[in-house]
């Protein structure tokens, strides 16, 4: 297992899982490349962390795949849980790395806090924790945010950086109280840092807060449904057109599955490829494809 037995990572990406219910186990799943996959689809929707890079460094032949399908036509849309961004400042950063993105190709969790705003009834100002790039969800979502606990009853939990131990203690005491919600813009377990440290992000911080304080909880991005719907809205594609290529089972692949949208587990992350398949048996989440790497056909390049 990549996960410790009994670690909250692993608990809580188990907790996801069986909330959404069993997925039927296909009787074949074979290996693919780009080229196939573009044959196929007319819209690719691409993880970040594992499948175009690893912090600030690029995956090799990611750049070169992104720009290759764009050549071909294909509508590109890299579909990110990393809320600590804003959208642009995840294109930016992505840019930096040479993969060619333009202005709107990046759809992240943090958007669906304005298109969730009305049906979770959010109201007033909200206490918010996160990075400053992050604040932009707020913006968007035409939130206020208060740093005064009893002025709201509403937690936005963007990312596990940006604030200190002493801001959980401010957030447990508002969620304490009747009727107040938790929502969490990045559901994520873990998260690859440099070096190849896998740190504890906002998912196990959102885990804790709700065992706590017995809060509500909004969990919005992979692997639940809403951040797909956003994605096919603005790619303006049917699901059935639609490929998304993910390296992680228990977010890319149970969140793509889910949607009804074909997928492929992208070997360059944080599954490898001796381990794909012991790794889909064991968690009972298989992709419709396994893609090595994002490499275009050859001579395809220039
Ligand atoms: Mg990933």
């Amino acid at each position: 297992m990549l996960f410790q037995p009994g670690s909250p990572e692993l608990l809580l990406y188990r907790e996801y899982a069986d909330a959404m219910g069993q997925l039927p186990v296909p009787t074949t799943v074979p290996a693919t490349s780009l080229e196939e996959l573009a044959d196929r689809y007319d819209g690719f929707l691409l993880d970040s962390y594992g499948v175009l890079n690893r912090a600030e460094e690029p995956i090799p032949h990611a750049a070169e795949g992104v720009e290759w399908l764009k050549s071909r036509g294909k509508k590109v849309r890299v579909l990110t849980n990393n809320a600590a961004l804003s959208e642009e400042d995840n294109r930016n950063l992505l840019c930096s790395l040479g993969i060619p993105l333009a202005p709107g190709e990046v759809v992240c969790s943090g958007s669906l806090l304005e298109r969730e705003r009305a049906g979770l009834d959010i109201r007033g100002p909200v206490f918010y924790m996160g990075l400053q790039s992050g604040r932009e969800y707020l913006r968007s979502a035409g939130l206020e945010s208060t740093d005064r606990a009893e002025e709201t009853r509403v937690v936005v939990l963007a990312s596990s950086r940006g604030y200190r131990m002493r801001r959980i203690a401010e957030a447990q005491k508002i969620l304490r109280q009747p009727g107040s919600l938790l929502v969490v813009l990045n559901p994520d377990a873990i998260a690859p840092r440099p070096n190849g440290v896998m740190a504890r992000v906002s998912g196990i911080t959102a885990r804790s807060l709700a065992r706590e304080t017995g809060c509500r909880v909004a969990l919005l991005g992979k692997p639940f449904g809403e951040i797909y719907s956003m994605a096919l809205d603005r790619m303006q594609l049917h699901g059935s057109r639609v490929v998304a290529l993910g390296d992680t089972l228990a977010t890319d692949i149970l969140g793509a599955r889910h949607a009804g949208i074909d997928c492929a587990l992208v070997l360059t992350g944080v599954t490898p490829p001796s381990r794909a398949r012991a790794e889909a048996k064991s968690w009972g989440i298989w992709p419709s494809w396994f893609l090595p790497d994002l490499r275009p056909p050859a001579g395809s390049r220039g």
